[in-house]
């Protein structure tokens, strides 16, 4: 029941990249948060994944909820190679099942935001979706562009930080259990994202998330005693409830990234525009060796900067090569907000 659960849920908090995808004006914080109670951590889901994901083949969707339910059934069990194939079949038929469901719970959405939005003329008047990252745009003004992201202005609890003054503890390992999958790639207008097939999760603090996207920024977001990184990759994991926790790792300059290579290889040549190779890739290849980290709560790094978000944030940075690195800065730059108040946040380490 749990594998059907979480198909529902994931299929619900989706429902905002769709939106996104289809929408050069940008996310749509209305009907990112219509399917969810308001500020549920549901809503913060459809939020971080409106930010910048979208699934392959919206309309060929016809699977139905069935091959979903095989597929993280036989999840649990072990795996030949002649199956991977079927699996990632059939990973790709749940994806569009999840993404028809959410094409579905979009139109219903639409019509509450509407009504919403003329309800406040005044307020509808500096309601846009767009934001970037300066200008009148920037992140200086997320907070006034939209009245679903006045977190952005308003929260304690905002991320990126300096890492600084971590408390080292015995922190408990995260558990891995990444395996190859089916994936796509979009450049959403604000980054280059890559949405990755189902049954890779992690468990910390005794809790299970689920990969759902990851993307990356230039620079680092986070800095670690006040030093940036050349580049980030942000690995957006939920859990059945909804929540997020997002592992980043940080990107020097160095040797080749084989899985960034692979992303590179296969980006869309326009804009909200989605590739969908027929080879899949191990999310394994991204982490660092170490597996040390820090942790401390904070929210998504762009509108609608929503709180409650686990950030793990791993100590030891990846290398890329001087020539993917340039790749990226040809098509974004900038992308990183800067670094907020920490107002005295816990930021745990491992020791
Ligand atoms: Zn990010």
């Amino acid at each position: 029941m749990r594998n059907l659960t979480v198909s529902i849920v994931l299929a619900s908090c989706l429902i905002g990249p769709l939106a996104y995808a289809q929408r050069d004006s940008g996310p749509d914080q209305g009907s990112a948060k219509a399917g969810a109670k308001p500020g549920s951590a549901m809503a913060k889901g459809a939020a971080e994944a409106k930010d910048s994901s979208a699934k392959p083949g919206a309309k060929e969707a016809s699977a139905k909820e069935a091959p979903a339910k095989e597929m993280a059934a036989k999840d649990s069990g072990p795996m030949s190679e002649g199956d991977l194939s079927i699996r990632i079949a059939e990973r790709l038929a749940a994806l569009k099942a999840r993404q028809a469901e959410r094409a579905a719970q979009q139109a219903r959405s639409q019509k509450p935001r509407k009504v919403v939005r003329r309800s406040d003329a005044a307020m509808a008047i500096h309601q846009s979706d767009h934001w970037s990252y300066e200008g009148e745009n920037g992140p200086a003004n997320w907070g006034k562009i939209n009245a679903a992201w006045s977190k952005c202005a308003t929260g304690n609890r905002q991320s990126p930080i300096d890492i600084r003054n971590g408390m080292k503890v015995e922190l408990e390992q995260i558990q891995f259990d990444y395996q190859p999958a089916g994936f796509n790639v979009i450049d959403n207008g604000h980054t280059i994202q890559v949405t990755v097939g189902g049954g890779n999760y992690i468990t910390v603090m005794n809790q299970q998330y689920e990969l759902v996207q990851f993307h990356f920024h230039r620079p680092s977001e986070e800095r670690i005693n006040g030093k940036g990184f050349e580049m980030v990759v942000h690995m957006v994991h939920r859990d059945a409830d909804g929540k997020l926790a997002v592992v980043a790792v940080l990107i020097e300059r160095g040797k080749p990234q084989p899985l960034i290579q692979t992303v590179w290889n296969n980006l869309p040549l326009e804009k909200h525009t989605t590739v969908t190779p027929t080879i899949v890739i191990d999310v394994n290849e991204l982490l660092p060796q170490r597996r040390d980290y820090f942790t401390y709560m904070g929210s998504l790094t762009t509108p609608p900067c929503s709180e409650g978000v686990l950030w793990l944030v791993m100590k030891e940075p990846v290398q890329a090569s001087p020539a993917q690195l340039a790749l990226f800065s040809r098509l974004y730059p900038m992308n990183a907000r800067p670094v907020q108040s920490s107002s005295g946040r816990v930021i745990k380490e491992s020791n």
